[in-house]
């Protein structure tokens, strides 16, 4: 029997963006997953010494700007959990939830793929779930690297997907709003007005 599939999309989402709904999308269909999960970060490791906008402001903007899609959730679970969020946790929480009779595909986005060595025990995270590179060819050689680097654990648990861009950040867009310029188009509407609503990142 076929395997259910659920695409996990990790981040801080400081504030959600059209890049990030954009690769959520376009994975959802490429792999035929059943749902995609946006997890908003408690408090992510390599951003300790950055301001990080409270995470209840962050869960409601993730919340609003994919309630719309009857494919995508948002999964308060690391918000939730005391300190710092590890994705370790977090899949092992999803596989204990929900079986083995699912097959979990973690979405990483360029910057992150270039993280990828910082992050704590990936060899362990590539046993548990499958890992999505979705970037442009670009990044291909970074991708080949950490295949490599993890052997047949990595040649099979390490996927590459050609990904259209959109060269959007979050860094980019609360720099946006500091300097007054407009943010349409960049994230949802929904989104837009809660960050003028709440007095975010001004
Ligand atoms: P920041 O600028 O604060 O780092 P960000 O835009 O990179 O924010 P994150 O919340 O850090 O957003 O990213 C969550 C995930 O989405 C990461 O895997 C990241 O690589 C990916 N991602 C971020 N921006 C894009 C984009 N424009 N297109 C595709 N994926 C993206
Ligand atoms: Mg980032």
């Amino acid at each position: 029997m076929k395997k259910r599939r659920i695409g996990l999309l990790g981040g801080t989402f400081d504030p959600i963006h059209l890049g990030h709904l954009l690769t959520a999308d376009f994975v959802l269909k490429a792999l035929d997953l059943e749902q995609i999960i946006f997890i908003p970060a408690n408090h992510p490791p390599h951003k300790t010494n950055l301001q990080v906008t409270p995470a209840q402001d962050r869960y409601i903007m993730t919340i609003l700007a994919t309630t719309h899609n009857p494919r995508f959730r948002v999964s308060d679970m690391e918000i939730k959990r005391e300190g710092l969020s590890y994705t370790i946790d977090t899949i092992k929480e999803f596989v204990k939830e929900y079986g083995e009779q699912v097959e979990f595909y973690f979405i990483l986005g360029a910057d992150a793929i270039a993280d990828l060595e910082k992050w704590e025990k990936f060899e362990d995270l590539l046993k548990l779930c499958f890992f999505v590179a979705a970037t442009r060819p670009g990044f291909m050689d970074k991708v080949l690297e950490a295949k490599k680097r993890f052997g047949n654990l990595g040649e099979n648990k390490i996927i590459w997907l050609d990904t259209p861009e959109l060269n959007i950040s979050s860094t980019d867009i609360r720099e946006r709003v500091k300097q007054n310029l407009p943010i349409k188009y960049i994230v949802p509407d929904v989104v837009e007005n809660y960050i003028y609503k709440e007095g975010l990142y001004k």
